[in-house]
């Protein structure tokens, strides 16, 4: 009964967050067109609209989310497709898309309209590398950023962009200032896993936030 329940969410989470599937595919089989009207306000955070989901349970015991949100928007900017985050995963994005991602960008004469999610709840080690220590993306602390959408329609990828010269500065502004919010962040100049995604989670650390 109770394995079954958990594989019913399983199947569930799978369906709404792509669990585990590559990247071309997730993303296709999520954008249902976010309807406003039933969202709400997540983890009393006014910036966090999307909806609330039931507790995420795996076979792997150390996986999973107590009390899972899903983030369509953060102060009007689209996540595409939506995370699924635990709320401190979810409030920290919020802190960095208002205080860093929508300034900077504004900064330019732009307006930032979407962020391309990459990963964000899923059950796998890191860098998903068999017998490595639990990703933080396993217990929802974690999110990865693939793209900037903005007004213009402009789409840069961090692939790209990170050394464009229409954008190259502001995305390393913007990534910069996740870092503390965050207690650990990745991107391009981190390593080989990170060229095309800036990789943020909560966990934290004895010795203070980790950034690369
Ligand atoms: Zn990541």
């Amino acid at each position: 009964m109770i394995a079954g329940r958990t594989g019913l969410w399983i199947l569930l989470v799978a369906a709404l967050a792509g669990c585990g599937r590559a990247n071309s595919t997730r993303g296709a089989a999520r954008q249902h067109a976010p309807d406003l009207a039933g969202m709400e306000q997540l983890c009393g955070n006014p910036s966090l609209q999307g909806v609330k989901l039931p507790r995420i349970t795996e076979s792997n015991p150390q996986c999973g989310i107590r009390n899972p949100v899903q983030v369509f928007y953060v102060s009007g900017v689209e996540m595409n497709p939506a995370p699924v985050l635990n709320c401190d995963a979810a409030n920290a994005l919020a802190t960095w898309v208002d205080g860093a991602a929508i300034p900077e960008v504004s900064a330019i004469g732009e307006r930032l309209t979407r962020l391309r999610v990459g990963s964000d709840y899923v059950c796998r080690t890191r860098n998903s590398v068999p017998g490595a220590k639990l990703s933080e993306h396993a217990t929802g602390n974690a999110i990865d950023i693939t793209a900037f959408t903005l007004a213009s329609g402009e789409v840069y990828t961090i692939l790209e962009g990170w050394s464009s010269r229409a954008f190259g500065a502001v995305m390393r502004r913007i990534y910069k200032k996740a870092c503390g919010t965050f207690g650990t962040t990745l991107g391009p100049d981190a390593d080989a896993a990170h060229q095309d995604n800036l990789h943020f989670d909560v966990a934290s650390y004895r010795g203070g936030a980790y950034c690369r």
